[in-house]
């Protein structure tokens, strides 16, 4: 499916527009709101098949939710939990607002906690993660942004990570924008030896055994235990990180193309309720984007933020420090 889309070479001769000529169209013209792949795209194009596989295998996994076998009111549960623990805390939390933008300053045990949480939504390791945020945040919606919309809705969305960009063939690549982070010897040892992996792999497993032992537990026969234990991984893992692999993607995509600026930023970011709410947070967007480091992206009272409450309690309870308030908030109240 994807390689039907990106089998040629679409970075050919024409000279790219530069980042001003870009911001100045975009401004200009709404209609123009138009990129070619990112100039970072191997060339010729080479396919991810990692992604390009795994990606619609997970759906697949996923899809064995629609078969009642795999049903358990106790595995809808655990998803709708998960969306927010390995989610909410894990990417949005962690991934995004603490290592990507150091928003806030959290113990080490618990900072570590919050990764290995972002980890199981198999969202790649958090240096490579942070690292593509980091690169989208320096040329937004330009030509070497990673994964701008303005391309089109589905590479924006997740078609960009099926196609090999020079910046994350490896650990490597994207090194130069991590050192912060792989300084950790923490993050170091996720990028080796596909361990992060493992970690997910080890997430399948309680899933899946903890359902079966409390089924047998409770009396239940070895059938029933098995099912039970692959309701648990079908909707407590497999359904769990589709919805997340989508909200995350929808700010990358949704919030490039719809919903309104509260900032005159130099790209196409933009506020949107639906993936506000959806995604704990992080579609206030545009708020984000003028304002990167603050650990708030809702600025206005109605701009709901899951994630920031959850940030404000952590920091009520003593437990994270040095938290980055919004300019704007700071200096109304000066
Ligand atoms: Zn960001
Ligand atoms: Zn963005």
């Amino acid at each position: 499916m994807a390689t039907d889309t990106v089998s040629e070479d679409t970075t050919a001769d024409e000279p790219p527009l530069t980042d001003a000529e870009m911001q100045q169209a975009v401004k200009d013209n709404p209609a123009m709101r138009h990129l070619e792949w990112p100039v970072t795209t191997v060339n010729p194009v080479r396919v991810r098949w990692r992604y390009a596989i795994g990606i619609p295998f997970i759906h697949l996994l996923a899809c064995l939710a629609f078969f009642p076998y795999f049903f358990s009111w106790t595995g809808v549960v655990l998803s709708i939990l998960g969306l927010y623990i390995f989610g909410t805390l894990g990417i949005n939390l962690c991934y995004h607002r603490l290592l990507t933008h150091q928003g806030f300053v959290a113990p080490k045990w618990l900072e570590h906690t919050f990764a290995v949480l972002g980890v199981c939504t198999m969202q790649d390791t958090p240096a490579c993660w942070v690292a593509m945020h980091r690169i989208h945040h320096k040329h937004s919606d330009h030509r070497t942004d990673p994964h701008s919309p303005l391309v089109n809705f589905f590479w924006g969305h997740c078609g960009w990570l099926m196609i090999i960009n020079r910046d994350f063939i490896n650990v490597y690549d994207y090194e130069k924008y991590t050192r912060d982070i792989l300084r950790d010897p923490f993050y170091l040892k996720l990028e080796r030896n596909e361990n992060w992996l493992w970690i997910y792999a080890t997430s399948m497993a309680v899933f899946f055994l903890g359902g079966f032992g409390a089924a047998l537990a409770m009396g239940g026969t070895l059938a029933a235990a098995v099912q039970f234990g692959l309701s648990l991984l079908v909707w407590g893992v497999f359904v769990r990180t589709v919805v997340t692999w989508h909200i995350t993607w929808s700010v990358n995509s949704f919030t490039h193309i719809w919903g309104y600026k509260n900032y005159d930023t130099d790209d196409n970011s933009r506020n949107n309720w639906l993936v506000g709410l959806w995604s704990n947070g992080e579609g206030w967007h545009n708020n984000h984007h003028a304002d990167q480091r603050a650990a708030a992206h809702g600025h206005k009272w109605w701009e709901f933020d899951v994630t920031w409450i959850t940030i404000r309690s952590l920091e009520m309870l003593g437990l994270v420090r040095d938290v980055v308030r919004p300019r704007v908030w700071t200096k109304s109240a000066a």
